[in-house]
């Protein structure tokens, strides 16, 4: 079985466009939140993601924000005024889509959540952040998005010793028994590991790896679309260099 990864599109068309085209022929989907906030898409990329076969998507804080002010709190004012123009835009099935979107899923052996464990919207930025995760989790395999860097991080069960991993320019793990990983498939939407390209990855059960791909697209197209309805330009201009 192949799983085709995906997260934090942020209402970025085009990147959501590029990375799908890369993943055709992947058996299922699984998307790790944050459909929406930041770009000029929400509506069409809440309609892409919905449509593709078998997926398995879970909610992201954007996603949260965009029905609910209490998640709002943490938001930056450009983030939220993001946030508040994407309300505009959405359908009420849209925004139903959202609503029903759960926080964590299980999909064969890997657990899905947007930030971490224990708080689904924690951030994994180091690997004390991480061994937080390591102790909360029960199976071998966390998938997370979030930080919007890809990497992982690995841990036997038992041991203090984290090792984390930048998969910035992709690459390709192979999960050993006996050893637990979180991985971040970086994000399709917004990079910030300083790498513009779209983050994805193919998850495969069978080969028990997982590749991590970067994924180019027209950036000015997207970046263009934002000025035209007003996004703030800081949004629109961090596309260009990943950060
Ligand atoms: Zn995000």
């Amino acid at each position: 079985m192949t799983y085709g990864l995906i997260s934090d599109i942020h209402s970025n068309l085009e990147a959501l466009t590029a990375t799908l085209a890369e993943l055709a022929g992947v058996d299922a989907f699984l998307c790790l939140g944050d459909i929406v906030g930041y770009g000029p898409d929400p509506a069409a990329c809440v309609d892409r993601i919905r449509e593709q076969p078998h997926l398995t998507c879970i909610a992201g804080n954007h996603d949260l924000a965009t029905l609910d002010d209490r998640h709002l709190k943490w938001f930056n004012p450009y983030a939220r005024r993001a946030i508040e123009w994407t309300r505009s835009q959405l359908s009420a099935d849209q925004t139903a889509y959202l609503t029903a979107l759960q926080e964590t899923a299980q999909v064969d052996n890997a657990f899905l959540v947007h930030g971490s464990l224990p708080e689904h919207m924690d951030y994994i930025t180091s690997v004390d952040r991480a061994m937080d995760c390591f102790e909360a989790m029960s199976g071998s395999l966390c998938l997370v998005g979030h930080t919007h860097i890809a990497e992982y991080y690995s841990n036997r069960p038992g041991s203090r010793v984290c090792e984390q991993v930048s998969l910035l320019s992709g690459g390709e793990i192979l999960l050993e028994p006996e050893v637990r990983y979180i991985v971040n498939p970086g994000a399709v939407g917004q990079p910030r590991d300083r790498n513009p390209a779209a983050g994805c990855g193919i998850y495969d059960t069978e080969a028990r790896t997982l590749k991590i791909l970067r994924v180019s697209y027209e950036v000015s197209v997207v970046q263009e679309k934002m000025r035209r309805v007003g996004l703030p330009d800081d949004l629109a201009d961090r596309l260009t260099f990943g950060r």
